[in-house]
């Protein structure tokens, strides 16, 4: 297949070129387009065989569910079975934005599409193409990240294009995206809401609009594999460049230390290393790969960036990255949540 790739200004959407992209969305094919938080891959998400699509597209596993895109909030009338309260307070309050729902689902919603669960994942993103599609193609966009399965999720139109040229009927290029991490997913099936997923929304944002306590899936605060995780796609390897990745965690100073020593070190044995490091560091280090994620003053700069650094480590080829750890005070868990995974928990603290 021949993936068309359209570069789509966000000021002045080309009302053609997404009216091309709706009617393939219609028509059951696939388009990646970009949102707030990462590029997803849409297909129709009412009709089984587009979300089997995806799936193939992304090797993804099909245990894993697809959160659906809407473009009204009263659309979540159409894959809810009920709506509950909370939602509505929620969706009042950030949406459009990088929040998921995920609700008890209305039959018509296709287990295709849900990973064979009887809830749903719901999300209004806030980006003007991706509105633009979900209206111009009539339907309703299930999309997952617009990555290969495993690989670190695009934040650019040419990270998608990396991944799945040929793979897929069109890519929506609209520059590289403003989050960069996922969307927060809160689960309003529990008995008490849960996050299942950190993201730039915080617990206690969530917990102050909707007046009660919300608390976090213990299976993605747990170090290891004893708790498994509520939503099925926390529990897969995930956003890991190809090279061993080792983060370092402690005090500013101790951390420069201990990384320069296994710098030394790599270096003995002819290993390639990166440094993962942010502005106010990245003159502390002798390596010939030292990559600057952003700065600690702008937490969010280290969010918008890390996935790309990520990919960037790959076409670097390098053997093995170092990585300073992230812990900032908004968003830190849904950074570090990510990073992790991408490291596969190697931690050394020091
Ligand atoms: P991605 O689209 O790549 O951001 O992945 C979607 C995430 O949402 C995965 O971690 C899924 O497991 C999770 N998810 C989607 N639907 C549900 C659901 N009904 N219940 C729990 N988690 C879900
Ligand atoms: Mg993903």
């Amino acid at each position: 297949m021949i993936t068309k790739c359209y570069k789509i200004d966000t000021n002045n959407i080309n009302q053609e070129q997404m009216q091309e992209a709706g009617a393939l969305i219609a028509a059951g094919e696939l388009v990646a387009f970009p949102t707030e938080t990462v590029y997803g891959l849409g297909g129709d998400a009412l009709h089984p065989e587009a979300a089997k699509k995806i799936y193939a597209a992304k090797g993804r596993p099909s245990d894993n569910p697809l959160i659906i895109h809407i473009a009204e909030v009263s659309d979540l009338e159409r894959v809810a079975k009920v709506v509950p309260e909370q939602a509505k307070k929620l969706a009042e309050a950030f949406w459009p934005g990088p929040l998921t729902m995920v609700v008890w689902k209305k039959e018509s919603v296709p287990y295709a599409t849900t990973g064979g669960l009887d809830t749903v994942a719901v999300r209004m993103p806030n980006h003007p193409i991706a509105l633009e599609l979900i209206r111009k193609s009539g339907k309703l966009i299930a999309a997952p990240s617009a990555n290969t399965s495993g690989r670190p999720s695009p934040t650019e139109g040419s990270h998608v294009v990396e991944d799945l040229d040929g793979r897929i009927a069109m890519v929506l290029d609209g520059g590289p995206v403003g989050i960069g991490i996922e969307s927060t997913i809160i689960d309003l099936t529990e008995e008490t809401p849960m996050v299942l997923r950190p993201g730039y929304i915080t617990p206690e944002m969530l917990a102050e609009v909707l007046g009660e306590e919300v608390i976090i899936d213990p299976g993605i605060i747990a170090a290891d594999d004893t708790t498994k995780p509520k939503a099925p796609g926390m529990k897969y390897k995930h956003y890991a460049p190809k090279a061993d990745m080792i983060i370092v965690d402690g005090d500013k100073e101790k951390v420069v230390e201990q990384i320069s020593l296994l710098l030394q070190e790599a270096k003995a044995k002819g290993q390639k290393a990166a440094v993962i490091a942010t502005e106010e560091t990245k003159m502390l280090y002798q390596s010939d790969v030292v990559l600057s994620i952003g700065t600690r003053e702008e937490e969010d700069s280290i969010a918008r960036h890390m996935y790309k650094i990520l990919r960037d480590c790959d076409k670097l080829d390098v053997d093995v990255i170092y990585s300073e750890s992230f812990k900032t005070p908004r968003i830190g868990q849904a950074i570090m949540n990510r990073l992790l995974k991408a490291a596969g928990h190697q931690v050394i603290h020091v």
